[in-house]
């Protein structure tokens, strides 16, 4: 009888659901309890008790019998003064800088029509783009540096025309920040939109903020998730009133809950705390890619990010991994993921006592 049933939702399930979504096959993460987690470049550090209390008392007054604010008012009038947002632009909320992909992508006319991001980068891109039947094409970095191979990209673009490029800088895995020259000169080429991801730019300082008055067909997307709020889920879009206007008439009214918009506000009142805790991750990327500089074999690429992408003798990176793994450190293995990539290893840049445990732990695995 179950298995009659079973064999009939399959049945339906064929019938209905979309056949590319049929064959995705989604990663679940395995269980971390206990370890040192540096494999999702979360900030390491939770908020000082003072903060905490406080957050806990006014919280007391938040009304969630009433549905949340659509458009997030007051959240955006602090969010346009921390991070100096200029006035002319507009801006838009997602639940988290994935769900302004999504969206992003929804918006974008006609079949058949192409993302274009140079890689390996957030692997979100490419996700978001098949949920939403976009095709992806990726063009590699260069391999010395993982700079914008400008004369790849021109080409990619005059060839494949893409409706969207995204470029993350200072990108993900490779912590590296992008050439604005570069990033111009890819503005001018295409009639794409072109959205620059500025996840981390709060620890590389760098940004195209200035350059939106400049530009058409420029969007800058940012996330609170790396700067110590990524449970949150709140990213940001800024660009002009056109375009941000369009693409919000997807985004669903209460995306943005009121937890979040009463607790992203707050934090952003007290945002000197989250700048020290960036300064102090700073310092400690300095101290952490020292370290691993040191160890034979290990070649250790400049970041301006909160983690570190870092090479181990050819061959032995699965077998580093799966030896810090037992040591109790979590890092992310990137081995497979692109030829770029090969023998890479990514750690996030922790409290100074996770650092020391992680270069302790691969001290004796490589
Ligand atoms: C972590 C990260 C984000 C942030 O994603 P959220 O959904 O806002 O947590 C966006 N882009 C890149 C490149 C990232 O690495």
């Amino acid at each position: 009888m179950a298995s009659m049933i079973v064999d009939k939702a399959d049945e339906k399930i064929i019938h209905l659901i979309r056949p590319d979504v049929q064959k995705m096959q989604v990663n679940h993460v395995p269980p971390t309890r206990g370890m040192i987690k540096l494999d999702a470049r979360e900030n390491p550090y939770t908020w000082p008790a003072y903060l905490r209390g406080e957050w806990l008392e006014e919280m007391q007054g938040v009304a969630m019998n009433r549905y949340p604010d659509p458009e997030s008012t007051d959240l955006k009038a602090r969010l346009r003064q921390v991070f100096d947002i200029p006035h002319s632009m507009e801006l838009m909320l997602g639940n988290g800088s994935d769900e302004l992909i999504q969206i992003i992508s929804l918006a974008m006319r006609g079949a058949g029509r192409k993302v274009l991001a140079a890689v390996p980068t957030f692997s979100r891109f490419q996700m978001i783009s098949a949920f939403a039947g976009m095709e992806f094409v990726g063009v590699p970095l260069s391999e010395e540096d993982f700079s914008l191979n400008m004369p790849a990209m021109l080409t990619a673009i005059d060839q494949h025309q893409p409706a969207v490029i995204y470029l993350a800088s200072p990108n993900n895995p490779t912590g590296n920040v992008y050439s604005q020259d570069e990033i111009g000169q890819l503005l001018d080429s295409t009639h794409a939109l072109v959205v620059v991801d500025e996840s981390y730019f709060g620890f590389s300082g760098e940004s195209m903020m200035a350059q939106l008055e400049r530009y058409d067909n420029l969007l800058i997307m940012r996330s609170l998730s790396k700067m110590g709020l990524a449970g949150l889920r709140l990213g940001y879009l800024v660009g002009s009133p056109r375009w941000i206007s369009q693409i919000d008439n997807l985004r669903l009214p209460f995306n943005i809950n009121t937890l979040t918009q009463f607790t992203a506000e707050f934090a952003l009142n007290y945002f000197d705390v989250f700048e020290e805790q960036i300064e102090q991750i700073r310092r400690d990327r300095i101290w952490v890619a020292e370290n691993i500089h040191r160890l034979k074999g290990a070649e250790v690429f400049p970041s301006e990010a909160n983690f570190i992408l870092f090479r181990v003798a050819r061959g032995s990176a699965n077998a580093v991994d799966a030896s810090l793994k037992q040591k109790g450190v979590l890092l992310r293995n990137l081995s497979d993921d692109s030829p770029l990539l090969r023998d890479c290893l990514r750690v996030t840049v922790g409290k100074p006592s996770e650092n020391v445990a992680f270069i302790s732990a691969l001290t004796s695995s490589v």
